[in-house]
């Protein structure tokens, strides 16, 4: 074997061995029951939005992100954990929170996430801590007031990975659909025209509707979509913790109080447990 082919061999091996070790670790990260390291480690990972007004927004004036999931997990880690307790956020987008949560680099997703048959396939929801169902955003003053208008010439923006861009497919089947990466993203294109209209939940596109008054809800909503907290198969005695802890938080006023705060003129629609 010439100089040049073990040189190469030699790399490749350190390539596939690398591979191996970091896959590895991830899986076991992902497999360590979460309660138990909770006790010597006593911080919540958890996956959270960046970039939507109302559930999880980074302020960059504090570099801390802001919203009602962040204020419910935050709840949640004391509840678990007592004063001791430390809630850690990472950002996800709705294309990246289910690989970050099987890689373990999180211990539960609380991004406006939907509860659905198939993403329950592969993870498990807490019960039901927000509901919120699909709807439009538009510019003031457009011709489309409901999704009966979402004709083959309108161009609808959605993110990738979400409920909303299956639903709207369905919903509109002859419209064009444009998806992007994040919320931030899908706003900036619906706001430099890149479409006619804008589909995601209510309760995110209210957060939009808030920061800038020239948009708009339209045509109310056309999906049920129940948020849940998403955590890996197989930690059940860590799901068990948050589900108490969201009785305790809806029983004791402070879901009610946080939801107020974020939601001041809104009553509170979530159905108790
Ligand atoms: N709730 C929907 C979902 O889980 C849309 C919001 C989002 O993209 O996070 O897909």
């Amino acid at each position: 074997m010439n100089r040049h082919k073990k040189k190469f061999l030699f790399f490749s091996l350190m390539i596939l061995m690398t591979f191996f070790v970091s896959s590895c670790g991830e899986n076991n990260y992902a497999k360590e029951d979460i309660l138990t390291r909770l006790e010597s480690e006593p911080t919540i990972v958890w996956g959270v939005k960046n970039d939507t007004k109302l559930f999880g927004l980074m302020n960059v004036g504090t570099n801390k992100v802001e919203g009602f999931d962040i204020d419910i997990a935050k709840a949640i880690t004391k509840e678990i954990l007592g004063g001791k307790g430390r809630a850690e956020f990472v950002e996800v987008t709705s294309k990246t929170r289910i690989q970050l949560l099987k890689n373990g680099n999180i211990d539960a997703i609380i991004a406006t996430m939907t509860i659905t048959d198939d993403r329950k396939k592969i993870v498990d929801f807490s019960d039901v801590y927000f509901d919120a169902g699909q709807s439009l955003l538009v510019k003031k003053g457009s011709s489309i007031k409901s999704v009966k208008d979402l004709k083959a010439q309108t161009t609808v923006l959605v993110v990738k990975g979400s409920t909303s861009a299956v639903n709207i497919r369905k919903a509109a089947p002859d419209a064009k659909i444009l998806e992007l990466e994040n919320y931030s993203e899908a706003f900036t294109a619906l706001k430099s025209g890149q479409g006619d209209a804008m589909t995601t939940d209510n309760a995110i596109l209210l957060g939009m509707a808030e920061e800038d008054p020239d948009y708009t809800l339209v045509g109310g909503n056309f999906t049920d979509e129940p948020y849940g907290i998403a955590i890996n198969k197989g930690q059940k005695p860590f799901l068990t913790k948050v589900n108490e802890a969201l009785k305790t938080l809806k029983s004791n006023g402070t879901y009610d109080s946080l939801y107020k705060k974020w939601f001041p003129s809104e009553t509170t629609t979530t159905k108790e447990d």
